[in-house]
């Protein structure tokens, strides 16, 4: 597998955020998104045998959540979906970070999918395969990340077409960070303040969770690693 690096951090997103986490994070993605803040992945990284990798993961932690992210992984589905098995089979928590783009059909069940949905400001708006809709689980969560109000009108009609607040186990909208952020720990990073975000969630009544990258508060925000 091409891995860019191997680590244990707290969770900053989704429904596990606050929780201790070993995070691998692979190399490459086909995706350009504006807002990136992963750009380091998109080339380089180590070669290493699957076997390698799950010892690395054993070796910082015998248990617990596991969070593969990228880039994105699933471009390395041949080597990934054997090895999510295979820690699954050693009782790992696991959760997949996915731009929704790739095919999720051979995802094994348990694993948490929390599958992004990109939005018009992504500047990769159109991305997401419709067809991973039907894989979706109520272990699964759909990610928008939002950079004003249109990007949260698409998100906000797309949750409500498609159902996700029945479909999915969770909907998050979470503002994007600015890509070239200060090193402030607050909210001025943001693109859409999450203030205004929660008061247009709170009129429109949708369920859905507002998602902070929480590592971006504990740390300073270009912080890598965390
Ligand atoms: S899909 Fe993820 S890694 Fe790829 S460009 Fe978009 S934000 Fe970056």
């Amino acid at each position: 597998m091409q891995i860019i690096e191997i680590y244990r951090s707290i969770q900053g997103e989704s429904s596990f955020a606050g929780l201790p986490c070993t995070f691998v994070r692979l190399a490459a993605c086909n995706l350009r998104c504006t807002w990136c803040d992963s750009e380091y992945t998109f080339t380089g990284g180590r070669k290493m045998p699957v076997t390698e990798v799950e010892r690395e993961i054993t070796r910082l932690a015998p248990g617990g959540l596991v969070e593969i992210t990228g880039g994105e992984p699933m471009l390395q589905e041949r080597e990934l979906v054997p090895m999510m098995e295979s820690l699954l089979g050693r009782r790992y928590t696991l959760l997949l970070e996915t731009s929704g783009e790739r095919p999720l059909e051979n995802v094994p069940h348990e694993v948490h999918k929390i599958v992004d949905v990109k939005c018009p400001g992504s500047g990769e708006g159109g991305t997401f395969r419709m067809s991973n809709l039907s894989t979706l689980t109520d272990r699964d969560e759909v990610k928008f990340v939002l950079t004003g109000r249109s990007d949260y009108e698409f998100a906000r009609e797309f949750t409500r077409e498609h159902h996700l607040e029945r479909k999915a186990g969770g909907v998050l909208f979470s503002p994007a960070f600015q890509k070239d952020p200060t090193r402030e720990r607050d909210a001025s990073n943001c693109m859409l303040d999450p203030r205004v975000l929660a008061e247009w969630i709170l009129e429109d009544r949708l369920n859905v969770r507002l998602g902070l990258q929480i590592h971006k508060f504990i740390w300073e925000p270009a912080t890598k690693g965390v």
